[in-house]
This record gives structure tokens, C-alpha cells and sequence, in this order.
């Protein structure tokens, strides 16, 4: 089994707040990790400390075999295989739909245009967006617009995808669309840390799941042990709150 991402006693304080405390966590090449947990539990500063975003006080992430706590890594190049998308899309609202999934490849990885234009096209086919590539982002609902976003963290072609609550903004008739897209790409094997407040989406698509409560992991498991079984009595109260 290829790891792809290892963390090993991750703590991330900011100034006295102690927001991660001893975090350890191992994923596989091609599996989906689904990160559940309340408001405040530390699950963004975790997948932001994963790319970068955000620098660990202490501990170890490998991602690719590469120490990204480690001031001599190269974290552009590392972040460049690793895609992230957030709960606000954040598209560049200057440019088309088609310009925002290929202005990353064409700027950092020096993509040549047409075949940066190519792959964008193929990207917006992909996440059933085919039509809308010279549109701009505002005149797009949320759920084409999450798509959008999808499609240009794609465009870089990242071996690992962390998603932060990608339907929490969405109005309920578009989140089946965003996590249908992302249904597609995990089982295309696309490597996946998602957090999500859908349980249904962690119950089918996620691998494993991770309970995370106050800065550490709680108690992880596949879905049916930690939705049918939970042992720890937190996630117990966590998940009768939401179900
Ligand atoms: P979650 O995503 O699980 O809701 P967060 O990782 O966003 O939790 O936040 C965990 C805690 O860290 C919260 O108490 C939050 O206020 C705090 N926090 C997050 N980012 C910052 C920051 N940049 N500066 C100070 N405190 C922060
Ligand atoms: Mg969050």
C-alpha cells in the first residue's frame, strides 16, 4: 500500500489556543477519508496545515514522500499536487469559466495555451459543465460554480484532493450535483481528504471515517463501524445531533 499522505503528531496552536493536539493520520493512495467533527474541532486547520495554508507548531507531514514541515521542500511544487477546494468557490469573477480552470496550469506549470484550453474543456465535460465555459462565474448557480471550482483544482492534475465542506454554501437542490462530482472522482481513485456535514456522501463514497473532537482524532473507522457502532460516547452525541 502507497501512503500518500503521512501525519504523525500534528499540534497547530494559534498564539495560547491550542487548536491541534497530537494529530495522526495516514492515507493510502486512491482512498477517501471523510473528516467529520463539530464547529471548532480543528478539521479546516487540519486540511490547511496539509497543504501548507497553515504551518504546524509542531510534528510531521510526508506528503509524497516529501517533509512539507520542512523549511528546504519546495511547497509550491508539493502543493502543486495537491488540490484544494473550500466551502466559498472563490472563481476569479474577471475572468470566463473557461480562463479560471486554465490559468493555473498556464501560470505555474507553464502549460502551453491550447493544450491548457484542451484540458480545461475536457475538465468542464467532466463535471457536466461542457456548455458554460464562456460564461462568467456570476452567472452561474452555486452548484455549477462548486463544479467550476472542482474543475480547476483538476486542472493541475494534483494526485491528492482536500475538499472543506464543498456543499455546506450550496442552497439543498445543488449539493446532489457537487457531491455526485465528487462521487465520480473518488472512484476514478483520485486520492481524497474530505471534510462534510453529508453524511449520506461519507456513508457511500469514504473509505474510512474520522471523528475529530477538540484538536485530536477521536475515533475513526470505516462507516458502517463508526454510523452503525460508534464506541467513543462523543461521537455518539455528535452524530445523534446531526442524523
Ligand atoms: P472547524 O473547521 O472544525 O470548524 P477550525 O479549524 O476552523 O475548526 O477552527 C478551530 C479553532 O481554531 C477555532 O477555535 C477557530 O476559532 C480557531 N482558528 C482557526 N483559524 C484561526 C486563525 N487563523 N487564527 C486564530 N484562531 C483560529
Ligand atoms: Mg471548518
Amino acid at each position: 500500500m502507497n501512503i500518500k499522505v503521512n501525519v504523525t503528531n500534528l499540534h497547530k496552536s494559534f498564539g495560547k489556543l491550542e487548536v491541534l493536539r497530537g494529530i495522526d493520520l495516514q492515507i493510502a493512495e486512491g482512498e477517501v477519508v471523510c473528516i467529520i467533527g463539530p464547529s471548532g474541532s480543528g478539521k479546516s486547520t487540519f486540511l490547511r496545515c496539509l497543504n501548507q495554508l497553515e504551518t504546524a507548531t509542531s510534528g510531521s507531514i510526508v506528503v509524497d514522500g516529501f517533509e512539507i514541515c520542512d523549511k528546504k521542500t519546495n511547497i509550491n511544487r508539493v502543493r502543486q499536487n495537491i488540490g484544494m477546494v473550500f466551502q466559498s468557490f472563490n472563481l476569479f469573477s474577471h475572468l470566463t469559466v473557461l480562463k479560471n480552470v486554465m490559468l493555473a496550469p498556464v501560470d505555474l506549470k507553464k502549460m502551453d495555451k491550447k493544450t491548457a484550453e484542451e484540458n480545461a474543456k475536457e475538465l468542464l465535460a467532466r463535471v457536466g459543465l461542457a456548455d458554460k465555459a464562456h460564461v462568467y462565474p456570476h452567472q452561474l448557480s452555486g452548484g455549477q460554480q462548486q463544479r467550476v471550482a472542482i474543475a480547476r483544482a483538476l486542472a493541475m492534475k494534483p494526485d491528492i484532493m482536500l475538499f472543506d465542506e464543498p456543499t455546506s454554501a450550496l442552497d439543498p437542490e445543488m449539493v446532489g450535483e457537487v457531491l455526485a462530482v465528487m462521487k465520480e472522482l473518488a472512484k476514478g481513485g483520485m486520492t481524497m481528504a474530505v471534510v462534510t456535514h453529508e453524511m449520506g456522501f461519507a456513508r457511500d463514497v469514504a473509505d474510512r471515517v474520522i471523528f475529530m473532537d477538540e484538536g485530536v482524532i477521536m475515533e475513526e473507522g470505516t462507516p458502517e463501524e463508526i454510523f452503525k457502532n460508534p464506541k467513543n460516547e462523543r461521537t455518539q452525541a455528535f452524530l445523534n445531533c446531526i442524523l
